[in-house]
């Protein structure tokens, strides 16, 4: 089934004759998907959304799930228009000439005026306004016209649906310190992300290890549960996450993926 969608109403810009610009235009501000770090979002984007180039972001269970700053900026819209349209948004100002727009939210998590950058909540998944179900209505505008969303430089697709990869404020280079557990045992080293891959050596229980980065392999159940998130811990060394305490279910924030 597919979630319908009421359309926002119309904000029509006429562009009339040809501009030239006195000075060369800045370069665009790096937008990335406004979901935090390694987070998956299906985007839709159609023909008779309002406006066009706007696009809606869903994932399962959505409702309520964080919404991040597309790209360093000054909030300076935090608006509710009640039943209608946005419902409750966040518009942002970026440099350049450039805004972003997050609509239907449920809940705010920022004021105007406040700075804000890559992976910063400013509100939340709702279904407010003109909006039949959860979803996030996103924007990228110039000058006030909406604009063809572009992620990391790279235009979304137009038209239709899919997935989008968050990898907005991963900080690359990030790492995160884990503790070994296995009740007992050494935990296998292995060259690659799976149990098919060739020991390499042991780390001893309860030792700490650096996490320079995270992908998936073989999936294991060790004593936090199954997982299939393995765990580089050095060059050509990987262990299963399985039986690393991180302090997160499945990937880390800000650790990147291998
Ligand atoms: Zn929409």
């Amino acid at each position: 089934m597919r979630k319908r969608w009421f359309s926002l109403v119309a904000a029509g810009l006429l562009v009339a004759g040809t501009l030239v610009p006195a000075t060369p235009a800045m370069a665009a501000p790096t937008f990335k998907v406004p979901f935090p770090c390694g987070q998956v979002w299906s985007g839709q984007t159609r023909t008779n959304h309002s406006p066009a180039n706007a696009v809606d972001f869903n994932r399962t269970d959505d409702l309520g799930d964080p919404v991040v700053a597309s790209a360093p900026g000054t909030v300076d819209r935090v608006t509710d228009l009640g039943g209608t349209s946005y419902g409750k948004y966040v518009r942002i100002s970026h440099p350049g000439g450039y805004h972003t727009y997050y609509a239907h939210l449920n809940g705010f998590n920022v004021s105007v005026g406040q700075s804000v950058g890559y992976g910063r909540v400013i509100g939340y998944v709702g279904s407010t306004g003109g909006s039949t179900g959860p979803h996030l209505h996103y924007e990228q505008r110039l000058n006030g016209g909406d604009i063809q969303v572009r992620f990391n430089g790279t235009l979304a697709l137009y038209w239709g649906t899919r997935n989008y990869t968050s990898d907005n404020g991963c900080s690359s280079g990030g790492t995160a310190t884990g503790t070994v557990n296995t009740s007992g045992t050494p935990l296998t080293v292995r060259s690659g992300p799976g149990t098919g891959h060739s020991a390499v050596g042991t780390v001893a229980d309860g030792a700490q290890v650096t996490i320079q980065c995270q992908t998936t392999g073989t999936t294991v159940t060790g004593t936090y549960g199954t997982s299939s998130i393995w765990d580089r811990i050095g060059s050509g060394r990987f262990i299963s996450d399985a039986y690393v305490y991180t302090g997160h279910d499945g990937f880390i924030p800000g650790v990147p993926r291998c």
